[in-house]
């Protein structure tokens, strides 16, 4: 019986790891604990809508961190920058799964198809290009923005598949608010005030390293 359940879960783990390698979701970079799923076989337009809108936010967030790690020299804005690559990609991975228009295809960097992300995107690197506890600040917002956009994202999804994708971009959200939150409090001294998520959403995300002794990797409270 053991023995049996093994072999099942060895199948369904290569199965996930085919999955996920082929989304370039896999690896470092990619929080959470995926769990073998079975995509749906099609998508409703609001899903559709939801995915494409989502490769452009993170490809938003990797923009971004890429022009204000130019900016300011900081190694966090890298590394995040990464991240984001691949949580673009993992979207892209289910936009060719699901046949559907990738709104990013043959854009340049800080170039979007969706209106408001363009206009987000610029006034965003303005205000990062200001100094760098506004820089630290925008990369927070993205962030906050990013988990509002996903929880809507999965409360309007019924198939396992995104609902892991957007749930694995959240984690990553959270680990990049809270290593933005603590790196503008350790640079400037600056305590980040929530703008597009609740205090009390915030606080639970962000936990201890609010105070400013954390190291950005607190788990989620209950
Ligand atoms: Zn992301
Ligand atoms: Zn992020």
């Amino acid at each position: 019986m053991i023995k049996k359940t093994l072999i099942i879960s060895a199948v369904a783990l290569f199965t996930l790891t085919s999955t996920v390698f082929a989304a370039g979701a896999a690896g470092p970079g990619l929080p959470g604990n995926p769990v073998p799923v079975t995509p749906s076989s099609t998508v409703t337009a609001s899903e559709a809508a939801s995915l494409q809108y989502m490769r452009e936010e993170e490809k938003l967030a990797h923009d971004v961190y890429v022009a204000l790690g130019d900016e300011w020299g900081l190694r966090v804005f890298d590394n995040i920058a990464r991240a984001e690559q691949q949580h673009s990609d993992a979207t892209a991975y289910w936009l060719d799964f699901y046949k559907l228009d990738d709104p990013a295809a043959g854009n340049e960097p800080g170039e979007f198809t969706n209106v408001e992300l363009q206009a987000l995107y610029d006034e965003l690197v303005i205000q990062g290009r200001r100094s760098i506890a506004e820089a630290l600040k925008v990369g927070a917002a993205i962030e906050e923005i990013d988990i509002r956009d996903l929880q809507e994202a999965i409360t309007e999804t019924a198939n396992p598949a995104l609902t892991q994708l957007y749930q694995n971009l959240k984690a990553g959200s959270e680990n990049h608010l809270r290593a933005f939150a603590t790196n503008l409090k350790t640079r400037t001294g600056a305590v980040y005030a929530p703008q597009h998520l609740s205090q009390a959403e915030y606080a639970q995300i962000v936990g201890d390293s609010i105070q400013g002794n954390g190291n950005g990797r607190y788990g989620r409270r209950p």
